[in-house]
């Protein structure tokens, strides 16, 4: 599991000399050294909690505190960017040179291994910090492990303590005024090819980070959608009573104007042929009257489905009339007002990277797509101690197994290697984005 935000404030205070003690409610006490309590602005001795409810003389330290951005300040000249070695045991090459088969398979292409050496591979290890906005937020960190080398990417669902405890000289760098994606002194030192490359390695983890992001707030979206759909029900159902009552006014309004004369005087006849003929001719006439009446009926409720008032009005039925209109507008209006309520927003933003050197076995592939053949190097990840998986080279968050595409060879996941709705062309998304190259949709 991830650490919450209290456990991580406790592991930064005790590790600058604090001492930090949970208590009952949530909340933790601290007591710090003078140095750090006027760092942070915090008593020496303070309980700080993380909810916003909890009132009285605590300090509030959840995301966004002053708290919480002052912690910031003990991070300066360090730690937003570092560089560090990773030492692992060597596992058996022979014994992972056989198990390639069983880890890797294309959908549409074949491999040949051809080679195994120990290199010296460099890992990104990036945090990213998601927020997510709509009528709740929902905020996190997701490390993002990334091979410099394949662009295999790899979330740290379960944390990135293992490797962070493993990692030996962690040396500082000092961020020259790049910034984001990297300093230059990642992308050099680190053995990446260049700062361009830097760029492309950075694109990648942000581009796999915003995927994880969503998994990891699928059931936030979920709800989301649930709840916006049963509010848009609601409306829907009460702007359509509302309208069915309009409507059944407009009609009654509408039928009592152009049939009053003709009901009645049918009716005369009716009655005329109920005393002096046969019963069957009056209720012949009644049928007939009744015919004419739902003809009419019908003919005007298709008049006020499609706006066409072409019917005798009076001043009661044009007031009608435009009661429908509010009450549809209205009904659009309440429509989009939930739409703008429940729409998400997901903001991804690098905190921190650590730029990890390790010496591990790299196996050297030749893929094979019809003609066309691709050299690849499957690398050993030495945190987790098994192959990495392949990267997508769409999405690098792959998902529905691995294909080759004709054009560059890029290796895509089944979600990027897409099938078009509108023709059926198989297309790489790596390539071509989300536009079929055939028809263009
Ligand atoms: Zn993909
Ligand atoms: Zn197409
Ligand atoms: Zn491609």
């Amino acid at each position: 599991m991830n650490k919450t935000l209290p456990e991580v404030i406790t592991d930064i205070l005790t590790y600058n000399g604090s001492l930090v003690e949970p208590d009952d409610d949530g909340a933790l006490e601290v007591i710090t050294t003078q140095e750090l309590s006027e760092t942070l602005g915090v008593p020496e001795h303070a309980r700080l909690r993380f909810s916003y409810d909890d009132a009285g003389d605590t300090v509030f330290a959840s995301y966004g505190s002053d708290l919480f951005i002052s912690l910031a300040r003990l991070f300066e000249g360090r730690g937003r960017f570092s560089l560090a070695r990773f030492e692992a045991p060597a596992p058996n090459m022979e014994k992972l040179s056989k198990t390639l088969p069983d880890r890797i398979s294309f959908g549409n292409a074949v491999f040949r291994f051809n080679k195994a050496e120990v290199k010296d591979v460099s890992y990104l290890l990036l945090y990213f910090k998601y927020t997510a906005l709509s009528d709740e937020k929902h905020e996190g960190v997701l490390p993002v492990l990334i091979n410099c080398m394949n662009m295999s990417t790899m979330p740290l669902t379960g944390g990135s303590d293992e490797i962070i405890e493993g990692l030996k000289e962690v040396l500082p760098l000092f961020d020259e005024g790049v910034g984001f994606p990297l300093p230059r002194s990642i992308a050099t030192e680190s053995g990446f090819a260049g700062s361009q490359r830097g760029i492309g390695i950075f694109q990648a983890a942000y581009s796999a980070a915003a995927k994880m992001a969503q998994e990891r707030l699928k059931n936030f979206i979920r709800s989301l959608e649930r709840r916006l759909h049963r509010d848009i029900k609601r409306v829907y159902e009460y702007y359509g009573t509302l309208r069915e009552e309009t409507i059944k006014m407009i009609e009654q309004n509408v039928l009592k104007l152009s049939m009053g004369d003709l009901i009645e005087s049918e009716l005369k006849k009716a009655m005329k042929h109920k005393n002096k003929l046969s019963k069957a001719q009056a209720l012949k006439d009644i049928e007939r009257i009744e015919l004419q009446y739902l003809e009419k009926k019908t003919k005007m409720l298709n008049m006020i489905n499609e706006k066409k008032w072409d019917f005798e009005r009076d001043e009661k039925t044009d007031k009608l009339l435009a009661k429908l209109d509010t009450i549809e507008t209205e009904r659009e209006w309440k429509v989009q007002d939930l739409i703008a309520k429940y729409a998400l927003s997901i903001r991804i933003e690098p905190v921190a990277a650590v730029g990890i050197e390790a010496q591990t076995p790299v196996f050297h592939i030749n893929i094979k797509r019809r003609l066309a053949s691709r050299e690849f190097p499957v690398t050993y990840n030495p945190f987790v101690r098994q192959l990495d998986d392949l990267p997508c080279e769409a999405c690098f968050n792959p998902h529905g197994g691995y294909y080759v595409c004709d054009d560059k060879l890029h290796i895509v996941c089944g979600d990027c290697f897409k099938t078009c709705p509108a023709c059926g062309k198989q297309y790489c998304t790596a390539c071509h984005k989300d536009k079929c190259p055939k028809c263009r949709k």
